[in-house]
C-alpha cells in the first residue's frame, strides 16, 4: 500500500470527492433508523473525551475559531502531518484539541469527569459516537460505519424518538460533509502552494525530521486553517 503522503494529490482529491458524493447519496432516513435501532445513551463516563479511548479530537475550522475565542492554549496541530517539503517543514490539514498531561490523556476541557464547556462543545463532540464514513473491517471489506466504539461505552437499546434520530442523522451527515470538504480544500491549497513556492513532498526528509522530533528536536509545522497556513514551532512533550 502506498503511504497516504505519496499518493498524488489529484488522486486523493478525486477519492475524497467520490467519498463525499457517496455521503450525499446515503439516505438520512436510513441513518436515523440505525440510530433508533442502536439506541445509544451517554452515561457520562467521559471515556470518549480521552486520548486513551479516542486518539485525538480533530476540529473543523469553525470549531477552531470557537476554541481561539474560549482558550487558544487548547489547540495543537493535528498529529500525523500529511506532507513535509524538501526544507523540512511539515504541513497538516487542521488543529486538534490538546490533552492534559494525565494517565488517560484527558481533553483540555475535561474537569473531574465533566466537560467544562459542555454547552459550547464542538461539532464532533455533539454528534459522537454517531458517524457516517466507510472503513475497511478486519477482513479488508470496506463498508459504511455509523457508530464509533460500539459496545465499549455508554448504554444501548434506549428508545430514540423519530425527530431526535432524524436531527442526529442530519447533524452527523453535515459533520462528515464538512470534514471531507475541509480535507479537499486543504489538498487543493497545498497543490497550488507547493507549485507556487517550488516545493515538493520528500518522504526521506519527512522520516528524518520525524525521527529528530521524537528525540527532542524542534520542528516547524504549518497548519491549514481558514484558507491559509499558520506556522508553529513545536517540541515533543
Ligand atoms: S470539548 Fe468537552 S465534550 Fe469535547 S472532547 Fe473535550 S471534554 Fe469532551
Amino acid at each position: 500500500m502506498i503511504p497516504i503522503s505519496l499518493t498524488p494529490i489529484p488522486l486523493r482529491i478525486a477519492s475524497l470527492t467520490h467519498e463525499r458524493n457517496s455521503l450525499f447519496e446515503y439516505p438520512v432516513e436510513r441513518l436515523a433508523e440505525i440510530i433508533r435501532e442502536v439506541g445509544f445513551r451517554c452515561t457520562s463516563c467521559a471515556k470518549c473525551c480521552t486520548r486513551e479511548f479516542n486518539g485525538h479530537v480533530f476540529l473543523l475550522d469553525r470549531d477552531v475559531t470557537a476554541v481561539k475565542a474560549i482558550d487558544p492554549r487548547a489547540l495543537e496541530p493535528a498529529p500525523s502531518p500529511e506532507f513535509c517539503d524538501q526544507n523540512g517543514t511539515f504541513y497538516v490539514s487542521g488543529y486538534a484539541l490538546k490533552t492534559q498531561d494525565d494517565d488517560k490523556g484527558s481533553c483540555w476541557f475535561l474537569e473531574e469527569g465533566k466537560c467544562r464547556i459542555y454547552e459550547d462543545r464542538f461539532t464532533i463532540c455533539r454528534v459522537y459516537p454517531h458517524m457516517l464514513h466507510r472503513e475497511p473491517d478486519e477482513h479488508g471489506t470496506v463498508d459504511w460505519r455509523q457508530f464509533s466504539g460500539l459496545d465499549q461505552h455508554g448504554e444501548y437499546g434506549h428508545p430514540v424518538p423519530d425527530e431526535e434520530s432524524l436531527t442526529l442523522a442530519r447533524e452527523t451527515k453535515e459533520y462528515e460533509n464538512a470534514f471531507l470538504t475541509q480535507e479537499i480544500q486543504f489538498l487543493e491549497y497545498m497543490q497550488h502552494y507547493f507549485t507556487r513556492h517550488h516545493l515538493r513532498h520528500v518522504q526521506k526528509v519527512y522520516d528524518d525530521r520525524l525521527r529528530g522530533f521524537l528525540k527532542g528536536d524542534e520542528i516547524t509545522v504549518k497548519v491549514y486553517y481558514d484558507g491559509a497556513l499558520e506556522e508553529h514551532r513545536i517540541i515533543n512533550g
